[in-house]
């Protein structure tokens, strides 16, 4: 079991008090399912937070860790989306630098 107080799957800080149903609270999460047939030893019990021990279900952990990808990616997506890209499709000349420069893109 390698975690140290962050979430098995999204490596949030898990907290152990605070309101009740926080997401980050820390639980119990089984590797394999227990609907799966998942032992409740430690070699199958890792801490995680509740959002994802909530989203996991009966996913197995690649299921739950492609969702997961699926989501930063997503996310990584939008974030690009809301900045200015500026695509060179040839030398860069002093009016552009200017350009640039003036409407603050660090190079
Ligand atoms: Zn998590």
């Amino acid at each position: 079991m390698a975690n140290n107080c962050v979430c098995y799957y999204c490596e949030v800080p898990l907290t152990k008090f605070g309101p009740d149903n926080a997401p980050t609270m820390i639980t119990w999460d089984h590797i394999i399912p227990k609907a799966k047939g998942g032992a409740s030893d430690y070699s199958n019990l890792v801490a995680a937070c509740l959002k994802c021990n909530k989203e996991k279900g009966t996913l197995s952990e690649d299921e739950f860790r492609t969702v997961l990808w699926h989501r930063a990616q997503k996310a990584r997506a939008e974030k690009m989306a809301n900045q200015p890209t500026v695509f060179f499709t040839r030398e860069i000349s002093m009016e552009d630098l200017k350009f640039l420069y003036e409407v603050g893109v660090s190079i």
